[in-house]
């Protein structure tokens, strides 16, 4: 019977984790790294493949939406809007107001980042989407690869308990 050569990890052998390159036991399932904590495998790191792949405009993308999603973006905001209407009303004596009442200038200001948010957040949105996709593929191909697997190992069971069987059978008869 042909036997395939299978990898199976050497346990004098270290792992070299391909996402931070620290060393682990060959037996290791996870990156003893805290900060990594990758799966260690002969499989692709979605994430680290992406974040290569990313052009500089992604990279800022994600974080511009990274930074409107805190709430630090809303108090800026009200900050911002706050001392921009105080200044402009003449609440400070010795200050004479850019932009009266209604605020053309900072509507105009609000719809350029308005539009610049939009698309970044549309940006990010798209690269995540990506990555989403590409983490279902990978977890699709891991579910096909284990299933084969087992299909395989079912196989060789069978034809184990075959071969066994035959053998007592022709023992009883001997
Ligand atoms: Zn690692």
């Amino acid at each position: 019977m042909d036997t395939p050569t299978l990898t199976r990890p050497n346990p004098d052998t270290i792992l070299i984790c391909p996402a931070c390159g620290g060393e682990n036991p060959a037996n290791a399932v996870f990156c003893a790294n805290h900060q990594c904590h990758k799966a260690l495998g002969e499989f692709k790191y979605v994430l680290e493949e992406l974040d290569s792949s990313r052009s500089a405009i992604e990279k800022l993308a994600d974080k511009v939406s990274g930074f409107i999603a805190k709430p630090k973006f809303i108090i800026i905001h009200v900050l911002w809007f706050a001392v921009w209407i105080l200044l402009n009303q003449g609440v400070f004596d010795k200050f004479e107001g850019f932009d009266t009442y209604p605020y053309s200038l900072l509507s105009i200001i609000l719809a350029i980042e308005a539009v610049l948010v939009t698309g970044f957040l549309l940006i990010s949105q798209n690269h995540q989407y990506a990555y989403s996709e590409k983490r279902a593929e990978l977890d699709y191909e891991v579910n096909v690869r284990a299933y084969r697997k087992l299909l395989e190992l079912e196989n060789r069971l069978d034809r184990l308990l075959a071969t066994d069987q035959d053998s007592t059978g022709t023992e009883d008869h001997a």
